[in-house]
């Protein structure tokens, strides 16, 4: 028998109901926000992520699933390269959605100079060739927000206020959610910081590991939340960026932690976050849940070089995304749940099969009038109809036999207390909306 692949998962039942709770959410808060939804195409040309999250990130070189269509993956197996294939040709998997919304807004033109700030938030399934584990899918779902065209730190902080106000309504206690943020400077300084922290390295090179080494060449910043532990400890000693920062970068980064003291939100200032993607100028954010066991559960930042990598003119930018699978599990360690209960419909009950054809056009009209209605469809007996209507969590079950077929008339049963009433048939629906009203 077939099997998923490692490192996905299926979604149905309660899970799936989470995951569309977590967009019902996002859908009213960003939407408060000013937010409007989009959704870009799930392969993307690889230039596309390159150009955007950088081509020396871990995400682009090891991470990415790479796509060919049947008829040019023999072709390749023959060449046994990619070098022939044009750009058009070389395809991915999105594994993140920055870059993608990013490449939409330029080819779409959605900001346009002079007008106002495209904002966009987004559903979607990302793809991470990662070894999977706990919280570490190779398919794995995000809500995320973009917010093209505003430089103004005011939108650093609404950002992050509203990602904080995020998981409160998805039920985390804010009081066991930690908030990280940083700056991480931009055009104008980071390549000088960039450039003593890959000093940094090379002078502490023998405590250092192959991948720091190799990282201090084309992405010194990562060696900050390397896996080895002992190359973090190594560099708590290294150059920081706060102590590194233009004066522009410096008075954005006091605007935002200002705004945020306003709002009373509350955040550690970590001066080794950095991001994961080429792409982060100034503000980071990341979001643990305490004892939530998964690691961040949610992180963005400002990206104001990116429209401009992906071919647009120069436009700031910020957003930050969701995980859903790591919030799904963060909440269950902390005691909650961000699964809603199965909607409770009403059922049609037939006393035999004479009267299938009645409960047919029961159902229906019943359906029609937007009521979630089920019935049976395998021939059970009455008792057993009552069971199943009980299971899907039926608060009013209208039986129809030969009497009620006779005088035209359906019973309403209460499936607590189990009264019943009869109704004329004409009145089936606003008799049920108004019993399922109470
Ligand atoms: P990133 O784009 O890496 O900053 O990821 C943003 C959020 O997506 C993280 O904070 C996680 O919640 C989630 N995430 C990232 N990678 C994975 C993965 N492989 N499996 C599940 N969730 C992930």
């Amino acid at each position: 028998m077939a099997q998923r692949v490692q490192g996905t998962e299926d979604l149905f039942g309660g899970y799936m109901r989470a995951w569309q709770h977590m967009q019902d959410v996002a859908r009213d808060l960003f939407g408060a926000y000013g937010f409007d939804m989009v959704e870009t195409p799930a392969i993307e040309q690889v230039d596309t992520f390159v150009h955007g999250i950088g081509e020396s990130t871990d995400v682009v070189r090891k991470e990415m699933f790479r796509v060919v269509s049947g008829a040019l993956f023999e072709n390749l197996f023959e060449q046994g390269s990619e070098a022939g294939l044009k750009p058009k040709q070389r395809l991915a998997m999105r594994p993140e959605g920055t870059a993608g919304v990013v490449r939409a807004a330029v080819e779409n033109n959605m900001v346009p100079q002079g007008a106002a700030p495209a904002k966009l938030w987004y559903a979607e399934a990302m793809f991470r060739g990662e070894r999977p584990q706990k919280g570490r899918l190779r398919q794995f779902h995000q809500v995320g927000v973009e917010w093209l065209g505003a430089a103004d730190p005011a939108a650093d902080a609404e950002c992050i206020i509203m990602l904080m106000e995020y998981y409160k309504r998805l039920g985390f206690d804010p009081s066991r959610l930690k908030l990280s943020i940083n700056s991480m400077g931009d055009a104008a300084c980071r390549p000088a910081y960039r450039e003593k922290v890959r000093q940094f390295i090379l002078d502490h090179a023998d405590e250092m590991c192959e991948d720091c080494l190799e990282r201090a060449e084309i992405n010194p910043l990562r060696s900050f939340d390397c896996k080895n532990d002992h190359c973090r400890e190594v560099m708590r000693d290294a150059p920081l960026a706060k102590d590194n920062l233009c004066d522009d970068c410096a008075e954005h980064y006091a605007q935002v932690k200002r705004y945020l003291d306003a709002a009373g939100v509350t955040y550690v200032e970590d001066p080794t976050l950095v991001r994961g993607l080429d792409y982060y100028t100034r503000t980071v954010f990341e979001v643990e849940a305490v004892d939530g066991g998964v690691g961040a559960i949610g992180g963005g930042g400002r990206y104001d070089g990116l429209m401009e990598l992906e071919g647009g003119k120069p436009t700031p930018g910020i957003g930050f995304a969701v995980g859903f699978e790591r919030i799904a599990l963060a909440l269950a360690a902390q005691g909650g749940s961000l699964e809603t209960p199965q909607p409770g419909c009403v059922y049609v009950a037939g006393t035999s099969a004479d009267e299938r054809e009645a409960v047919f056009s029961a159902t229906l009209a019943l359906r029609q009038a937007g009521v979630r209605t089920e019935a049976d469809y395998q021939g059970r007996s009455l008792k057993s109809q009552f069971k199943q209507a009980d299971k899907l969590g039926a608060r009013v079950c209208v039986v129809i036999g030969p009497d009620e077929v006779a005088a035209n008339a359906v019973t309403l049963r209460d499936m607590e207390t189990h009264e019943q009433t009869q109704v004329p048939a004409a009145e089936l629906v606003s008799a049920v909306t108004a019993r399922l009203a109470k």
